[in-house]
């Protein structure tokens, strides 16, 4: 059974092996966070762990090789995410219900996570076609990929969805 690891920040960053997650329990270097049913892990010794579905780090790692490779597809599930559902420009905290291309797609702007952001309806209308520079607008953080992808089933998406948004999740 897979096991999601968390970083000490419960940022998602990967899924591994029961065994592995069991090792880092019993090592100390991880604590459960949820427990898979009411199962349990028997060690050799006897004694008894609860069969872990979700470990978190306890100290926090910036290795990049645990990340997945593959780069989430661009979505509106997954701006929505990234952008916290909060309209993009610097000083504006309406819902970000509309997406926004900051190089306009009429001036081939691709609708990527660089070039996508939310917006209001009011700063979407008002920007139109024009750049960012030409408003004077600037924006709380530069559009970029967000981290990579984690690989669950279906059931496990649904389960870990406290941790990964689903829009970061692929079968
Ligand atoms: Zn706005």
């Amino acid at each position: 059974m897979s096991v999601l690891l968390l970083n000490a920040s419960y940022e998602p960053l990967a899924v591994v092996s029961w065994r592995r997650a069991m090792t880092l329990v019993v090592a100390g270097r991880a604590e459960l966070v949820a427990q898979d049913g009411d199962r349990v892990v028997r060690s050799a010794g006897g004694a008894e762990y609860p069969w872990p579905q979700v470990v978190r780090l306890m100290q926090m790692v910036h290795f990049a090789s645990m990340r997945t490779p593959v780069p989430p597809r661009f979505s509106k599930a997954g701006l929505n995410v990234r952008d916290q559902r909060t309209c993009q420009v610097a000083g504006c905290d309406e819902r970000g219900a509309t997406v926004d291309h900051v190089i306009p797609r009429s001036r081939g702007g691709a609708t990527s996570w660089e070039n996508c952001v939310l917006m209001c309806q009011g700063h979407n209308s008002r920007k139109g076609d024009r750049s960012l520079e030409q408003l004077g607008w600037t924006l709380k953080q530069r559009p970029a990929v967000p981290a990579g992808t984690i690989i669950a089933s279906p059931a496990r998406r649904e389960e870990w969805a406290r941790w990964v948004a689903p829009a970061f999740t692929t079968a």
